[in-house]
């Protein structure tokens, strides 16, 4: 397991941090110096076809073993880590057999990471926890995907006893702000399934995500110098405050849904008396109910129209992505195997659904049929960030069951 913590620690102190809104792909250079080291000790292993696309992408191949004509599977992981908190010299700090105690940060007083407020810490006494220095985030969401698939990688690779199909490595840039999928070409990846190796403690198995629309209002007003604006202005402004006010708060919000229930959510207001942009995002589990609440949204459009003469008030939607189940459905082996190869890891697999995308739902979206896997994530985007070696080394047993799993199946 020492290796396994070795590149952990090894992949977390480079530099991936996205940024938003950069014009270049990947949005940093860190995430093309990631990308060079994993290539580069992918073929010291053994790994065939290793490749780093111009967009920084890294392909790789671990071939069949010896008589397995079966399926070719892709395992996914990003090397970015988020903005939202700086990866800017990232010190991950190893607590060998966690005493179950308060985790305190010396580099930043006050910042305490606490299992009486993280009951899946608190689970952990006698187990490896991983922590940022408090200055930065971990980052392994997703260092510890991209550290579980190379160790998984490397025990497969070092015992060819061990029945596995193809097997197609993929590590993408810049998910963190929305353009995980944007370069990968799927022809090239060439695989019947894939699994994202990005998910929260251990034995889950994300398998359905939201729909998501975006939509936008667009409200024009009448603007003129208010000195002079009795019965001549219409106030953009006003309107759009009154747009939102008709939303509804008690359902259908963020603030007051959970589980399988979806929401509208205004979350970006710009302009001024003239124009205002409100952008709001449509969310439900069932693509259908999209319509449904944009449906909503025109007709509190159509009656402030009508009570504010002079006012044009537009509403458009785009789509963002799709329920991963929609797509899952075609290929239900996808996940029955995943919870087999969780079984046979020693570990009781739970099939879970994020209120969320992931790379995953634009991949199934896609035609690659793509669940989410667990591999030790907890806190992410956070100072707070941490992850757990026993459950990072239980992800790649998982992977080596999965192979095993898929090494007896057929087109
Ligand atoms: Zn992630």
């Amino acid at each position: 397991m020492s290796r396994l913590l070795d590149s952990f620690c090894r992949y977390s102190r480079v530099d991936t941090m996205a940024v938003e809104g950069a014009q270049a792909y990947p949005s940093s250079a860190g995430q093309l110096d990631l990308g060079r080291m994993l290539a580069e000790e992918l073929r010291q292993m053994g790994a065939l076809e290793v490749e780093q696309t111009g967009e920084g992408i890294v392909f790789a191949t671990i071939p069949a073993s010896a008589g397995v004509v079966a399926p070719t599977i892709a395992l996914i992981a990003h090397v970015d880590t988020s903005p939202e908190t700086s990866g800017h010299g990232v010190k991950p700090v190893v607590h060998s057999q966690y005493d179950g105690n308060d985790i305190l940060y010396p580099a930043v007083p006050g910042l305490v990471l606490s299992p009486s407020k993280d009951p899946e810490l608190a689970r952990l006494r006698g187990a490896t926890i991983i922590t940022s220095d408090g200055t930065t985030l971990l980052g392994a969401d997703d260092k510890a995907g991209v550290a579980v698939i190379m160790e998984a990688a490397r025990r497969l690779l070092e015992t060819p006893a061990l029945p596995r199909p193809r097997i197609r490595i993929c590590f993408t840039c810049d998910e963190e702000i929305g353009r995980g999928t944007d370069h990968v070409d799927l022809g090239k990846l060439g695989a019947k399934v894939a699994y994202t190796l990005d998910g929260g403690g251990t034995g889950e198995i994300d398998a359905a995500t939201f729909s998501a629309d975006l939509a936008t209002v667009l409200v024009r007003g009448v603007n003129i110098h208010p000195s002079i604006a009795k019965g001549r202005m219409v106030n953009a402004v006003r309107l759009a405050a009154l747009f939102i006010d008709r939303l509804p708060r008690q359902f259908l919000s963020a603030e007051t849904t959970e589980d399988d229930q979806g929401f509208l959510h205004p979350y970006r207001v710009e302009g001024g008396v003239e124009e205002v942009r409100v952008q709001i995002l449509l969310r439900d589990f069932r693509t259908d109910a999209l319509a449904e609440q944009a449906r909503m949204l025109r007709e509190i459009a159509g009656h402030l129209q009508l009570e504010f003469p002079g006012s044009r008030i537009e509403v458009n939607t785009r789509a963002q992505y799709r329920n991963m189940a929609d797509g899952l459905a075609a290929e239900p082996r996808a996940v029955a195997l995943a919870e087999a190869a969780t079984r046979r890891a020693g570990v009781a697999p739970r099939v879970t659904r994020v209120r969320g995308g992931t790379d995953g739902s634009r991949f199934t979206e896609k035609g690659l049929p793509c669940p989410n896997l667990s591999c030790g994530e907890h806190n992410p985007h956070s100072p707070l960030e941490w992850t757990c070696l026993e459950e990072m080394d239980a992800a790649c047993r998982v992977l080596v069951e999965l192979a095993a799993c898929w090494a007896a199946e057929r087109d």
